[in-house]
């Protein structure tokens, strides 16, 4: 079996389909938490945040960090098991749930793949909300209810093995095929990369031009 194709996407690449994808997600979901799947939701968070603000302060979106990991990629690790598939290896700090109640979070992450770190983080995200929400009246649940929407750089378009409820919005700023895709924060030389990724693109709009 041949290696699987790979993409190269550089950090401006990445800028941009955030950039493009920024006024859809203020305007249908107006975040005013990000929650970045650690590491490669770190950066896209970052970038989102030029480009969005919390609609009430008009002051910066606070970017909250929590890490999953698929178990298999973990052996022998202490960290805690999830349902023997995925891992938390970091989570929010103490009080999760009060951090979380009546905010519109967003959930970050670099690619949807298989979608199995997408369903656990925000089931996981959901238990913490409820577990807080017992702690009030119950006529205030409601309202206090964390509102969850999803935004990843890049869906990969194949049969997905976790699910996400239809009434959370989800937000892919690009749609690619099942290919593997490097991303700049990964590469040790990024010129190279870059280098790689231009040549990647030259060659495509050539075999594009022939046809
Ligand atoms: P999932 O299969 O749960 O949707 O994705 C699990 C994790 O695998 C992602 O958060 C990401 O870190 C990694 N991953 C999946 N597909 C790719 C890919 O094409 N490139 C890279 N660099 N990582 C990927």
């Amino acid at each position: 079996m041949g290696e699987p194709e790979h993409i190269r996407s550089t950090y401006n690449d990445i800028h941009n389909i955030i950039r493009g994808t920024s006024d859809k997600i203020a305007s249908e979901f107006k975040p005013d938490m990000f929650i970045a799947i650690g590491g490669g939701g770190f950066f896209p968070a970052r970038v989102l945040r030029t480009f969005l603000k919390d609609p009430s302060t008009k002051t910066n979106i606070p970017i909250q960090a929590i890490g999953l990991s698929l178990y298999e990629s973990l052996p022998g690790t202490t960290v805690e098991q999830l349902n023997g598939e995925v891992v938390r290896t970091q989570w929010l700090g103490p009080d999760p749930g009060k951090r979380l109640l009546g905010r519109r979070a967003l959930i970050i992450d670099e690619v949807d793949d298989t979608r199995k770190t997408l369903q656990y983080a925000l089931s996981e995200l959901q238990k913490d909300v409820e577990a807080e929400l017992q702690l009030l009246p119950e006529s205030e649940r409601d309202s206090k209810r964390t509102k969850f929407a999803v935004f990843v750089v890049h869906n990969k378009l194949k049969p997905k093995l976790g699910k996400l409820p239809p009434n959370i919005p989800y937000f892919a700023g690009a749609e690619v095929e099942d290919v593997w895709l490097d991303y700049p924060w990964e590469v040790i030389d990024i010129e190279e990369h870059d280098r790689l990724a231009k040549e990647d693109k030259e060659r495509k709009n050539i075999t594009v031009e022939e046809h």
